[in-house]
């Protein structure tokens, strides 16, 4: 198991095993923020829930990469438009039930010149993705559910820590 490691401002900078989280919460150099619903560790005369994330007391600076665009990947766009399609709303798992899954699609198709970035994709099931076609969303009359942004590597760091406390509390 590893934990999410926040700095004094909340932010996630770093994932670590968990017995490293441990000791530095022993250590007194930072406190648990959410605790595993089920690991624990025993020691005599101790029992300790397993550090999800924890956030270190002192500040420090957060390296310059935390504010620069992510890399656009399909689990990290995925990610941004929270593990949805942006057309028909369903979530990645009623797609699993439906035999269907998540894939790229350009809101400006591609065959018409629209490029491959964070401003012209969104997550589409595919029978969305095969219904608009190469139409727009206004053409194919599907518009969009949610909105195009641009994640930093601190942002996407973030919703992925708030995806595992969604799927650790999912599976209690
Ligand atoms: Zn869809």
């Amino acid at each position: 198991m590893r934990t999410l490691v926040l700095n004094a401002e909340m932010i996630p900078t770093a994932e670590v095993p968990v017995t490293e989280a441990l000791t530095k919460v022993f250590l007194g150099k930072a406190y648990t923020v959410e605790e595993h619903p089920r690991i624990v560790f025993r020691s005599p005369g101790l029992t300790i829930a397993a550090p999800v994330s924890i956030a270190m007391f002192r500040y420090t600076r957060l390296p310059a990469s935390f504010y620069g665009r992510a890399a656009l990947t399909n689990e990290n766009l995925f990610l941004r438009d929270g593990d949805r399609c942006l057309y028909c709303l369903r979530t990645r798992k009623e797609l699993y039930e439906a035999g269907l899954r998540l894939t790229r699609e350009h809101v400006l198709p591609r065959s018409r010149g629209g490029p491959d970035h964070w401003e012209n994709v969104v997550a589409a099931c595919q029978a969305c993705n095969c219904r608009k076609g190469s139409h727009t969303p206004d053409e194919a009359g599907m518009p969009l559910q949610g909105r195009v942004w641009v994640p930093s590597v601190g942002r996407l760091h973030r919703l992925r820590m708030d995806r595992r406390i969604r799927g650790l509390h999912a599976a209690e």
